[in-house]
């Protein structure tokens, strides 16, 4: 199970590494800082007439407008971009967050307007209900309730991932013409130039990232032709070989793309994301496949030759970006191991010999599929690499504490982590509460929702 260290590898723990900080966060808080710093210059002068609650109210309107516009940035799958999220991973992360953030300050702008109401002495009802207090505004509160009604639906998980696509894209689409409404109507916005300047520019960024993601992806994103070369069926899974129809897709081990299969009738314009399971040194792409619902057990129905849309790479979670990181823990659970044999056949190939502590975590013997690949490719005598196969139906989840203990005395490793949410959650918890930085821990959950 434990491989012996070569010295070499052992002795460098290298200088301090400092992950690349998360840019995206610093872009949403430059953001609402200069959302909130224009509102107070454009309302300044009324500012006594706005409080208690009609002036928080508005603010947090343009805040809700503002995060809304950096998640639909944050999801726009161009590769440009991603150096300033850390990756589309970590970009979709960031996304989620901003979106609940989003439909919760819409929320309490609504409470906001009724607390204003019930302070003047009007209904309350005519600012929440449509229809029931001015006429003019009753489209905008039909609109109003319509996305937040959207917005909570969106959170079904029992919505197939297709409808919960489409829906997103109409919630994004009726943000930005809400905030479009929102900077066109006599108000705030509208008298004040900076204030409408600001809100153009968040317009066009979330306008031209929708209209990208929406409509202009499939023709204009990374794309790359390759052909089934060939399926490998185990019990469950298919690793699925393509070889290049042309020019080929250089990558970084680690990363994922979106495939597509124009022969699927009816589902060829799904773009599925899967981790690279292959080496960038080999000219074939891999990716390995848990048969877990239509598109993937159909992938098992492919015969060789047949085209492949192969959109990527994508995703920030490759050891290349962590260089200055020597002593890595690798853990992946169940099909989290795909972009670790890529990372792993590549760490072989590229003479860096970093010190690496794989853990391949599965639930039965039978369920650790690229076991036996792992010992036969990546372990031999002077490996630099651990491996350690961690069967939980025999030997209880694995914990932070338990791979710390093995590793002992040495305390200056990174771990990356790489499965379903839940884990990959816990598992960072449980590093942080044992004292590994945050930036020592770099996570990737084969989950967009
Ligand atoms: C970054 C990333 C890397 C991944 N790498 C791998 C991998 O290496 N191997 C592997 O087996 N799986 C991987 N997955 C998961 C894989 O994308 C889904 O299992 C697959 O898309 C399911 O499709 P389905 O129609 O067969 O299943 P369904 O039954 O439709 O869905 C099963 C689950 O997959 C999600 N899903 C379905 N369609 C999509 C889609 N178009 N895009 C994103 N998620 C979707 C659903 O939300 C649901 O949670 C990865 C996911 C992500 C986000």
């Amino acid at each position: 199970m434990v491989q012996e260290v070569q010295p070499a590898a052992a002795g460098h723990s290298g200088t301090v590494a400092r992950r690349q900080p998360a840019r995206g966060s610093l872009l949403v808080a430059f953001a609402l800082a200069t959302t909130t710093l224009l509102w107070f210059a454009a309302r300044w002068d009324h500012l006594e007439f706005l409080l208690p609650w009609r002036g928080p109210s508005q603010l947090v309107m343009l805040w809700s407008a503002t995060l809304a516009t950096l998640a639909i940035l944050a999801v726009v799958r161009a590769q440009a971009l991603e150096p300033l999220f850390g990756g589309l991973d970590r970009a979709v992360r960031l996304h989620r967050r901003l979106g609940l953030a989003a439909l919760l300050l819409l929320l309490a702008h609504a409470l906001l307007l009724a607390l204003d109401a019930l302070h003047v002495g009007t209904p309350v009802a005519d600012v929440l209900l449509p229809f029931h207090g001015d006429p003019e505004r009753g489209l905008d509160i039909l609109a109003f309730w319509i996305l937040v009604g959207l917005g909570a639906l969106a959170y079904d998980k029992r919505l197939r991932h297709e409808r919960w696509l489409v829906l997103h894209r109409i919630i994004g689409l009726l943000f930005l013409l809400g905030t479009l409404h929102a900077a066109t109507e006599p108000g705030t916005i509208q008298d004040f130039e900076p204030l409408r300047t600001w809100i153009v520019i968040l317009l066009l960024i979330g306008g031209g990232a929708w209209l990208y993601r929406v409509l202009l992806f499939r023709r204009f994103g990374p794309l790359y032709h390759y052909r089934v070369e060939t399926l490998v069926q185990h019990d469950g899974m298919i690793d699925l070989v393509m070889r290049p129809r042309d020019r080929r897709m250089m990558y970084e081990p680690g990363t994922f793309v979106f495939i597509a299969v124009p022969g699927f009738e009816g589902q060829q314009r799904e773009l599925h994301p899967f981790s690279i399971s292959s080496s960038p040194v080999e000219r074939d792409l891999r990716v390995s496949v848990r048969q877990v619902g239509d598109f993937t057990r159909r992938l098992g129905t492919l015969q060789p030759g047949q085209p492949i849309q192969v959109y990527g790479p994508f995703g920030g979670f490759t050891p290349q970006r962590f260089a200055p990181y020597r002593r890595l823990v690798w853990v992946g659970a169940g099909i989290g191991i795909t972009p670790f044999l890529g990372m792993l056949a590549f760490e072989l190939s590229n003479h860096d010999f970093r010190r690496i502590w794989l853990y391949y975590v599965a639930r039965t013997r039978a369920d650790a599929v690229y076991d036996q690949e792992i010992q036969d490719s990546f372990l031999n005598a002077d490996s630099f690499i651990d491996y350690t196969l961690w069967i939980s139906s025999e030997q209880g989840r694995i914990t932070a504490k338990a791979i710390a203990e093995e590793i002992a005395p040495l305390d200056d490793y990174a771990v990356m982590l790489c499965g379903q949410p839940a884990f990959v959650e816990q598992m960072a918890r449980q590093f942080r509460a044992l004292g590994l930085p945050s930036e020592r821990i770099i996570t990737e959950e084969l989950q967009f929702r």
